[in-house]
């Protein structure tokens, strides 16, 4: 599966990574290796799935299918990051808490929070990456429970969707104006 993606897959505690990458990381810390802050990136968003498994006790696999459903690893939110990932913390998700996040926003934010704070100059440098910046100080208060007790249960990620995302709002606004309202399972015509 990691091959066929090319993503690395974290499902049950234990990495698994494109072979090719397996054969030619030997060191995700190395400062000198070919784009060695993504490589790092990478790891630390993998990680923050291993803790989630070990420490949290959630099962990152079942989570995974259940974003695989929903489209969150194919459609794309208007950050133009896909939807199991985006997040957007002076916006929508400026006032949650860590446990508010999905399995994949809660691995970005602590991937991006490490970024920005001990990999700066390469944030500085990297366009796509220029965002991270004013969302730090919002990302470090989310983040200031994890970082002084990472077996803090109350970090447990609670959502298995995208959250108030603006494809939710849109389609709650869509269903008030077009007169749909749902009870239960079951939507109703007014
Ligand atoms: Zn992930």
């Amino acid at each position: 599966m990691p091959d066929h993606s090319n993503n690395a897959m974290t499902p049950f505690g234990e990495i698994h990574l494109p072979s090719k990458d397996y054969d030619e990381i030997k060191d995700f810390s190395s400062t000198k290796a070919v784009d060695a802050e993504h490589k790092k990136r990478w790891f630390i968003h993998e990680m923050a799935h291993v803790w989630q498994y070990f420490a949290m006790g959630i099962s990152v696999a079942c989570r995974g299918v259940s974003l695989a459903i929903k489209g969150g690893y194919d459609k794309k939110h208007k950050s133009g990051r896909l939807m199991a990932y985006a997040y957007d913390l002076l916006g929508a998700d400026a006032r949650k808490e860590f446990k508010d996040f999905n399995i994949e926003q809660q691995a970005d934010i602590i991937c991006h929070y490490y970024l920005v704070q001990y990999e700066r100059q390469f944030v500085l440098r990297t366009p796509a990456f220029n965002y991270l910046l004013s969302e730090q100080a919002n990302r470090k208060y989310i983040l200031r429970e994890f970082l002084v007790n990472p077996t803090n249960k109350k970090l447990k990620s609670e959502q298995q969707g995208f959250n108030n995302t603006d494809e939710n709002i849109k389609n709650f606004k869509r269903a008030i104006q077009d007169k749909f309202y749902r009870k239960g399972p079951n939507f109703y015509s007014l």
